[in-house]
C-alpha cells in the first residue's frame, strides 16, 4: 500500500519537482499586496507576478515555483458566505503554482502536469479529464496546440480530453492586457460523490454542478494582449501561469472527502473539540461551527503574522470580522471564554515550519486574538440582544430585510460586524440590506475624519501628467520617458523647464504669485516614500531674467513622473527655461538624522523588547520621527531607558553605513528586514549599520546620514498606545534633541532659582519644601478644627428649645463636611433628643447639614426635608437618611438667613401633630 502523503510533503512536493526542471523557488508574497491600492489581499498566485507579464517587472529568472498565502473575504471574489457550509470553501488557502515568464510554454507545462499528478503522485490515469479552449464565438483560434499535447501524454484517455468555450477556458487579466486561453485538468472522484443524483435531468460531467468532477489544476497560456472588446494581438512572448488549489490537493492525495479532514485542518478542529468537550460523533452531527472556527482561526493567524491586526477599517476590519465571526461560531459550542489562541497555537504547529512569520510572530498572533476576543465578549451579549429585537420587529411588521443603517449602529454600538448580523438574521430566515451598512460606515467615516473604508483611493489628475508625458516624449524631451530620479548623490541639479501646471492645466509660461507643479527632467527632491517626507527647496533660473520658484512639496502622480510643487516669488518662469533645483540643504541633514536614528531605534526594540515588536508604521520628519510597532503591553520606564541609552551608544560608535543594492532575494536571504506592505523590485537598496553581525539590515530607499555619530544625540520625547497591540514612540536627533535638553536645563535652572539650590539640590529640595508644606497643611487644618470645635462648644452650652426640645442651628467658619458631621455627633452625645442644623462656607461654597435623633424622626421630622427645605435658600439642594442629611448650594451669603428658619421649620411640625 502506497504511504499517504502528509500536506507538508505534498506542498514541498510539488515545489522539489519544479525546482528539478529548472524553476526558481520564489517565497509566498505577503496577504497584504504591495504598492496595490486597488487589492485588499493577495487573492492569488498571480498578483505578485502582474506587473512581470504587464512588461513593467523584470525578474532574474524565467522559471518560477510558489507557494502563494492567498485571502479571498472581500470584493468580488468573496466566499466568506459559504465557509463552513460546506467542505470546500476557505478565507485563507494556498495556492501552488509553476509560472514561465516568455520561457517554456504548453508542451512542458502540459506534461509535467501530467507527470507530477500521474508519476509521482500515482493518480489514476482514468480518473482525469482535461479541458482545453474553443471559442463559442468562433472569433479566437481553438487551441488545438494543447488539445495534442494533452492526446500525447501516456496513458490518457482520447475521450477524457474536452473543449470549453470563454467562461470555463479563456483566462483575462481585465478589460485590456495580457490574457489567453487555459487548460483544466478535472478529476472524477467517482459516481458517489454526486450530490444531484435524484435531481431530475442531472447529468454528472466535467464543469457539470455536482461534487463528482472536481477541478484540480488550470494551467493558463497567456500568448494574447487585449487591446479593446474584440481586438486581440498576440505578445512577443508568451507565458505560463499554473495553479492548484492546495488543500483540493492534499485532500484527493489523503483519501478525504473534505479539505477540513486532511492533516492541515483536522489538527485544528481537534483542537476545538478538546476545548469544548464533544465527542467525535457530536462534532460530525455539528460540523458548522467546527469548520467556521478552524478556517477563520487559521487566517487570522496569517492575517496577524502579517502585521494586519483587528481594528476598525479596511484590512484590519476583516481581521476584526473573521475573529468576532469565530468567537460567536464557539458560543455555540459552549465556548464562552477566549479560546482562538489554542487553537490558533494548532495552526502554528501544522504550518510554521513552511511560513516561519508564524513562529517569529507567534507571541503577537496569541495575544491579539485573546485581547479581541474579550473586547467582543463584553458586548456581544448585548449585541446580539438588541438584534434579535430589531429581527422580531422585522418580521412582525412583515418585512424579511434588516434595515443597513441599524446594522451599521448595531456594528458602532455593540462591535457587532455585519457578517455576524447577517449570519444571525439568516438564521432566523431574513436577510440584511448590505449596501446600506457599507454607505453608514462610509458616511461615519467622512463624519469623523478618517479614510476610506474599502477600495482604492484614486482622485489623482493622473490623466493630466500621463498627457503631458506622453508630449514630452514625442517632443524627445524625455527620452526615457520617465524623469530620473536621484536623491541620494547631490543635493543639486541642472535641467531645462519641461512642463508648467497649474489648477491641472499645462501652461507656457507663469506667473510671481502663482501656484505651480514644475517638471524637470531629473531630479534629486526626495519624494515621500517609506514613511520619509518629501524635501522642500527651490528651483531658480539659471539665466536672465531670474525667477525663483519656491518648492513646498513634491509628489509623483504616476509611474515615472515627478512634480515638484510651490509657488513663483520672482520673476515669470517659462518652459525651456535652464534652471537649478536645490533641496533646502539643513532641512535635508536633520530628515536623514531622524531616518538613520529610526533605523537604530527598531535596531534597539528587537533588541530590548524581542523581535515582535516590527515596524507598523513610520513618520521620519525635519523635527521629529514617529515610530509604530507592534508590542502588546506597555513598556516599562526602565526598558524605555534602556532602548534610548542604547540608541545613543550606536551613535557614539560612529558606524560607518553601508548603502548596497542587490538582488532582493539575497538580502531577504541574509535577513534583511523588509516592511510589510512595500512592494520592493527585484533589485533593493539595503541599509547596513554596524560591524560584523549588522546591528541593523534594512530595505529602504530613504537618505541616510554617512556615520551614525552625525545623528548627534537622540531622545524619546512620548511613548504611549497607537492602536490596539501597537506602540508609539516619537523621539527626537540632532538640532531638536539639542533644543529640547536646552529648554529643559532652562526650566531647571529658574526652578533652582527659586528654590535658592544648586542643580543637584534640587529633587532633594523640593521634596523637602513639599513635605514642609503637607506639615503646614495639616496645622492648619487642625488648628481650624479647633476652632470650630470651640466656637460650637460655647453655643452647645446655650440651645434654644422649641417645646421643650433643644434646637440648635448656626453657622461656623470654615468647617469642611467631616467637620461637621463630627460637630453633630458631638450635639447628639449632650442630648439624646434634638435637632441640629449646621452651615459652614468653605472657598465660597456653602454646605448644610442637619441631624435629627430618632424619637423626634418618629414624630414626623425628617432631616432630608429640612436640609431640603432651607437648601432652597442658598439656591441649593440635597438630602439624605431621616436622621442625617446634607445639602450644596451658590449663595454662601444667604447661609444665616438659612439657618434661622431652622427654628421655625422645627416648630410648625411640631406642633402640626
Ligand atoms: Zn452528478
Ligand atoms: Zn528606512
Amino acid at each position: 500500500m502506497k504511504k499517504v502523503l502528509t500536506g507538508a510533503e505534498i506542498r514541498q512536493g510539488f515545489i522539489d519537482f519544479f525546482v528539478q526542471r529548472g524553476h526558481t523557488v520564489v517565497p509566498s508574497a505577503s496577504l497584504v499586496p504591495g504598492g496595490d491600492q486597488t487589492l485588499l489581499f493577495t487573492n492569488a498566485g498571480m498578483v505578485q507576478f502582474k506587473d512581470v507579464f504587464l512588461g513593467t517587472d523584470h525578474r532574474p529568472y524565467t522559471r518560477a515555483v510558489d507557494s502563494q498565502k492567498c485571502m479571498r473575504v472581500a470584493g468580488k471574489h468573496n466566499d466568506l458566505e459559504d465557509v463552513g457550509r460546506d467542505d470546500a470553501h476557505h478565507t485563507f488557502f494556498e495556492m501552488l503554482g509553476n509560472w514561465s515568464f516568455g520561457d517554456y510554454y504548453k508542451k512542458e507545462a502540459i506534461t509535467w502536469a501530467w507527470e507530477l499528478l500521474t508519476d509521482v503522485w500515482g493518480l489514476d490515469k482514468s480518473t482525469l479529464w482535461t479541458t482545453c479552449f474553443k471559442d463559442e464565438k468562433g472569433e479566437i483560434a481553438a487551441d488545438e496546440d494543447a488539445a495534442k499535447f494533452w492526446h500525447q501524454q501516456p496513458g490518457i484517455n482520447p475521450e477524457h480530453i474536452l473543449y470549453f468555450g470563454r467562461k470555463e477556458n479563456f483566462w483575462e487579466m481585465a478589460d485590456t492586457g495580457p490574457c489567453g486561453p487555459c487548460s483544466e485538468i478535472h478529476i472524477d472522484l467517482g459516481a458517489e460523490y454526486c450530490d444531484k443524483k435524484d435531481v431530475p435531468g442531472h447529468v454528472c460531467r466535467v464543469n457539470g454542478d455536482c461534487k463528482r468532477f472536481l477541478e484540480l489544476w488550470n494551467l493558463v497560456f497567456i500568448q494574447y494582449n487585449r487591446l479593446g472588446p474584440t481586438a486581440l494581438e498576440p505578445l512577443p512572448a508568451t507565458h505560463v501561469d499554473t495553479g492548484m488549489g492546495f488543500e483540493r490537493i492534499v485532500a484527493v492525495l489523503q483519501g478525504v472527502y473534505s479539505n477540513y479532514r486532511t492533516d492541515l485542518l483536522m489538527p485544528v478542529m481537534e483542537t476545538v473539540r478538546e476545548l469544548c468537550g464533544q465527542t467525535p460523533e457530536e462534532r460530525d452531527a455539528n460540523i458548522t461551527p467546527y469548520r467556521v472556527i478552524a478556517d477563520h482561526s487559521r487566517a487570522a493567524a496569517f492575517l496577524i503574522a502579517d502585521g494586519v491586526v483587528p481594528g476598525n477599517t479596511g484590512r484590519n476590519y476583516v481581521c476584526r470580522m473573521i475573529i468576532r465571526r469565530a468567537v460567536r461560531f464557539g458560543g455555540k459550542l459552549g465556548l464562552n471564554k477566549p479560546f482562538m489562541s489554542q487553537v490558533a497555537d494548532t495552526v502554528i504547529q501544522i504550518y510554521g515550519a513552511a511560513y516561519p512569520e508564524l513562529r517569529r510572530n507567534r507571541s503577537a498572533i496569541l495575544a491579539n486574538l485573546t485581547r479581541e476576543e474579550e473586547r467582543f465578549h463584553k458586548t456581544l451579549a448585548e449585541g446580539v440582544t438588541q438584534l434579535n429585537d430589531l429581527l422580531a420587529g422585522v418580521k412582525s411588521a412583515g418585512g424579511a430585510t434588516l434595515d443597513g443603517r441599524k446594522a451599521f449602529e448595531l456594528y458602532a454600538t455593540h462591535g457587532l460586524p455585519m457578517e455576524i448580523t447577517r449570519d444571525i438574521a439568516r438564521e432566523q430566515g431574513l436577510d440584511v440590506d448590505e449596501e446600506g451598512f457599507r454607505q453608514a460606515m462610509e458616511e461615519h467615516r467622512a463624519v469623523s475624519g478618517a479614510g476610506k473604508a474599502f477600495g482604492p483611493m484614486g482622485g489623482e489628475d493622473v490623466d493630466t501628467f500621463r498627457a503631458i508625458l506622453e508630449e514630452m516624449m514625442k517632443e524627445g524631451k524625455l527620452p526615457s520617458g520617465t524623469v530620473a530620479y536621484d536623491p541620494y548623490s547631490s543635493l543639486e541639479v541642472e535641467g531645462e523647464v519641461l512642463a508648467l501646471v497649474r489648477d491641472g492645466i499645462s501652461l507656457n509660461e507663469v506667473t510671481e504669485g502663482n501656484q505651480v507643479e514644475v517638471i524637470l527632467p531629473k531630479t534629486c527632491f526626495y519624494v515621500e516614500a517609506g514613511g520619509q517626507v518629501s524635501d522642500t527647496g527651490k528651483i531658480v533660473s539659471m539665466q536672465e531674467p531670474g525667477w525663483e520658484i519656491q518648492v513646498e512639496d513634491v509628489r509623483r502622480p504616476a509611474a515615472g513622473i515627478i512634480v515638484h510643487i510651490g509657488k513663483v516669488v520672482k520673476g515669470n518662469p517659462r518652459i525651456g527655461d535652464r534652471a537649478m533645483a536645490s533641496v533646502d540643504a539643513h532641512r535635508r541633514r536633520d530628515i536623514m538624522r531622524n531616518h538613520t536614528a529610526t533605523h537604530l531605534l527598531h535596531a534597539e526594540l528587537h533588541r530590548v523588547l524581542g523581535e515582535h515588536a516590527r515596524q507598523a508604521g513610520s513618520l521620519v520628519a525635519p523635527d521629529r520621527l514617529r515610530f509604530d510597532f507592534t508590542h502588546p503591553d506597555a513598556i516599562s520606564p526602565e526598558q524605555l531607558d534602556d532602548i534610548e541609552s542604547g540608541v545613543n551608544r550606536d551613535i557614539l560608535e560612529d558606524y560607518r553605513l553601508k548603502i548596497i543594492t542587490k538582488p532582493l532575494a539575497r538580502a531577504i536571504e541574509e535577513g534583511a528586514t523588509a516592511l510589510f506592505g512595500e512592494k520592493y523590485g527585484e533589485i533593493v537598496r539595503t541599509i547596513t549599520i554596524g560591524e560584523g553581525k549588522p546591528l541593523s539590515y534594512e530595505l529602504c530607499g530613504g537618505t541616510h546620514v554617512q556615520e551614525t555619530g552625525d545623528i548627534g544625540l537622540f531622545i524619546i520625547v512620548t511613548e504611549g498606545s497607537a492602536a490596539a497591540g501597537v506602540r508609539r514612540i516619537e523621539a527626537v536627533t540632532g538640532k531638536a534633541a539639542y533644543e529640547l535638553v536646552r529648554h529643559r536645563f532652562s526650566t531647571l535652572k529658574q526652578t533652582a532659582g527659586l528654590l535658592a539650590s544648586s542643580l543637584e539640590e534640587v529633587p532633594g529640595k523640593t521634596k523637602t519644601t513639599l513635605d514642609d508644606l503637607d506639615q503646614a497643611r495639616k496645622q492648619a487644618q487642625r488648628l481650624r478644627q479647633e476652632l470650630v470645635s470651640a466656637e460650637f462648644d460655647q453655643k452647645l452650652n446655650n440651645v434654644a428649645q422649641v417645646n421643650e426640645i433643644p434646637v440648635l442651628a448656626m453657622v461656623l467658619s470654615n468647617a469642611d463636611a467631616e467637620t461637621m458631621r463630627q460637630m453633630t455627633d458631638r450635639f447628639k452625645q449632650r442630648y439624646p433628643s434634638g435637632v441640629v442644623v449646621l452651615g459652614s462656607a468653605v472657598d465660597g461654597r456653602p454646605a448644610l447639614i442637619a441631624a435629627v435623633t430618632d424619637d423626634l424622626v418618629k414624630r414626623g421630622l425628617q432631616a432630608g426635608e429640612l436640609v431640603k427645605t432651607i437648601a432652597q435658600v442658598i439656591g441649593g439642594s440635597g438630602g439624605g437618611r431621616p436622621t442625617l442629611a446634607q445639602a450644596g448650594g451658590k449663595d454662601a451669603g444667604k447661609l444665616h438667613e438659612a439657618l434661622d428658619q431652622v427654628l421655625p421649620y422645627v416648630k410648625s411640625k411640631l406642633t402640626a401633630k
